[in-house]
């Protein structure tokens, strides 16, 4: 039996226990982690990430090494409902609809103005393996596969936690002073007394994970999904499967993997039966000699839930261990990376002594609301598809008038145009599933690591798309581009992912020499940038001006996960007293020198 000591442990090495490793490993504080699987995930599972995500990895050096392999925005901008891919009856391989998706096609240009990130679609199956690597060419990461944990004891100081190494079948003991659970909620939270709350099963999914060539059943490149919107369906009450695109080197219609997901009845026997579901995947895209090579086939309960609290003594909650999300939207891995961005920073202060354990505190004030908004919204834009089934004409039950309303929808007469006319009406209805920039970019905390400043919420838009730029204390830093040393930087450039930073808007401002003040108080690192036109950067544009919502004397301090701590939106009478006073609010700690 060994034992290891380590300031955090990671239970879990899914998309969020890694992430968290490296994330740590950047800001240059060790962890371990432990995954009871030997090698990662064998289903695609999560694929969309989104601009935040890949916000979040361009600043921890990752971003470009998803960028190089994922689905470009180009081959995911629409998704299609058809009535099937194959097959040539009358009413076979129509398009009923098609919508743009994630920021392609003419949603390009808001998603550009509030980003400096394209989001991608690179599927769990191949991510996880990246950020493995990535973890493991770290010094300061740790990782043990085949490893799981089995107990935990806390004490006020730390947790001890019994691990099994299941190759071996030897026992070894971890002391750690944070642990961190990243097991997708199968063991820690019932260890701590977590309780999951919502709606914990909406439907039974299957999704079997192919290669196979279907190019001749496709017309275009830029879709990355296509549901079939036909009465085939084992529940009637939405499309009866969804067809995604996976690569992993042609991203067009020549995309060599695929996913498709379908649902059962949950007392259907058949939906275990790994030989009748081949044959159920070719009835519903009507495509009756496809023979694809299965990859591996993943069972999936839809379900909406977020536990009652993220932190438990010494240890934390996030993922999927904290939330778990019906994939509409493709939250759940999103929401998951930045839980560990939020996070991260903070453990790593407190692990240094550089900040109270009290702020530890503030990840669960912060991102469990966050977690809320974005189960609900995942729970509701999930609701819409049976809108759409019920615009198809599909009755939950009564797989006759399913039938007989779909062929009624597809007639050619002045009914069916109607039909027609009606299905189109309710599907622009999908376009919070697929635009909300808002929900993915646009997070406000109202409390925690932040000093509010008073003013009212920047009022969301209830459809999720349309972003709103704001400095208000709690919102994530409004990107825009910038010039230092001839060279585009975006507003997001000058957050270090270890520190702070004070943005000024005018050279010789007070809020510089207080920030260098308040940043030798409290020995933590606080950038000082200047951004103004006889700066080192500069805002040629203008763009940063008209969002700043500050004046020439105000200052705007922004934490390293990107999230504006505190703005002044003019001038203080005693600024390094105000920033002092900030630092002590948001590090829960007094100054060292003080
Ligand atoms: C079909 C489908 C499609 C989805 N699409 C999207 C999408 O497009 N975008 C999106 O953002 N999300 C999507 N999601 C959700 C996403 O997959 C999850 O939110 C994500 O996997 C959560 O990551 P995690 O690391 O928290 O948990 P997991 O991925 O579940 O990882 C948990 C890890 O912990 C390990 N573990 C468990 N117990 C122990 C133990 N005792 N000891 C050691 N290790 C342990 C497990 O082996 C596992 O590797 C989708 C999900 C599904 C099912």
């Amino acid at each position: 039996m060994a034992i290891y000591e380590t300031p955090i442990l990671i239970v879990g090495g899914g998309g969020f226990g890694l992430a968290t490793s490296i994330f740590l490993s950047n800001l240059g504080v060790e962890s371990l982690l432990i995954e009871r699987h030997a090698k990662p995930s064998p289903m695609p599972k999560a694929r969309y990430l989104n601009q935040r995500t890949m916000e979040i990895f361009r600043q921890h050096g990752l971003a470009d090494s998803v960028y190089g392999r994922a689905v470009p925005i180009r081959n995911m901008s629409t998704t299609r409902w058809v009535t099937s891919l194959g097959g040539d009856g009358p009413h076979d391989r129509k398009m009923l609809f098609e919508m743009e998706t994630f920021g392609g096609g003419s949603l390009w240009t808001h998603y550009r103005d509030n980003s400096p990130c394209e989001s991608a679609i690179y599927p769990q199956v191949r991510l996880e393996p990246l950020l493995r690597d990535h973890a493991s060419d770290m010094r300061t990461s740790r990782m043990f596969f085949s490893h799981s944990l089995v107990a935990i004891e806390q004490h006020t100081d730390g947790v001890t936690a019994r691990v099994e190494d299941r190759n071996t079948g030897e026992m070894h003991t971890v002391h750690a002073r944070y642990l961190v659970a990243a097991d997708g909620g199968k063991t820690v939270g019932p260890m701590v007394g977590a309780v999951l709350e919502g709606t914990p099963e909406l439907m039974d999914m299957v999704t079997v994970y192919f290669r196979a060539d279907l190019s001749a059943y496709l017309d275009n490149d830029d879709s990355f999904a296509y549901w079939m919107a036909n009465p085939g369906g084992d529940t009637g009450s939405w499309s009866s499967g969804v067809l995604g695109k996976l690569g992993p080197t042609r991203f067009d219609r020549h995309s060599e993997e695929w996913m498709f997901h379908f649902s059962f009845s949950s007392n259907d026997p058949a939906r275990f039966e790994e030989q009748s579901l081949v044959p159920r995947m070719r009835d519903l895209m009507k495509i009756p000699d496809l023979e694809p090579e299965v990859l591996s086939i993943g069972h999936w309960i839809v379900q909406g839930v977020l536990a009652d609290r993220y932190r438990f003594g010494n240890v934390f909650l996030g993922g999927d261990a904290a939330h778990r999300h019906t994939p509409t939207t493709g939250l759940g891995l999103n929401s998951a990376i930045q839980d560990a961005h939020n996070l991260a920073w903070k453990l790593a202060l407190v692990v240094k002594g550089r900040a109270g354990d009290a702020l530890l505190d503030t990840y669960e004030t912060e991102r469990r609301p966050a977690a809320q908004r974005n189960v609900d919204w995942a729970l509701f834009t999930f609701s819409n598809h049976q809108l759409t089934g019920a615009a198809i004409g599909l009755v939950p039950g009564d797989a006759q008038r399913s039938r007989s309303n779909f062929e009624a929808l597809l007639a050619d007469t002045p009914d069916g145009e109607s039909r027609r006319h009606r299905f189109r009406e309710v599907m622009k209805l999908h376009n919070t599933e697929y635009q909300a920039n808002d929900l993915e970019i646009g997070v406000q905390y109202e409390s925690g690591a932040l000093v509010p400043d008073g003013t009212p919420q920047t009022p969301r838009d209830p459809t999720g798309r349309r972003y709103v730029p704001t400095t208000r204390p709690g919102a994530r830093l409004p990107h825009a581009w910038l010039e230092r040393d001839g060279q585009a930087v975006s507003t997001h450039d000058l957050v270090p992912r270890d520190g702070f930073v004070l943005i000024a808007a005018r050279r010789g401002s007070p809020w510089e020499s207080a920030a260098r003040e308040a940043a030798e108080a409290f020995g933590v690192r606080i950038e000082v940038v200047t951004v103004a036109d006889d700066a080192t950067v500069r805002d040629q544009r203008h763009g940063w001006r008209r969002i700043r919502e500050i004046s020439d004397d105000g200052a705007l301090l922004v934490r390293p996960d990107q999230i504006i701590a505190w703005r002044s939106i003019g001038a203080h009478a005693r600024a390094a007293d105000e920033l002092k006073a900030v630092l002590r609010s948001v590090l829960r700690e007094t100054e060292a020198t003080a």
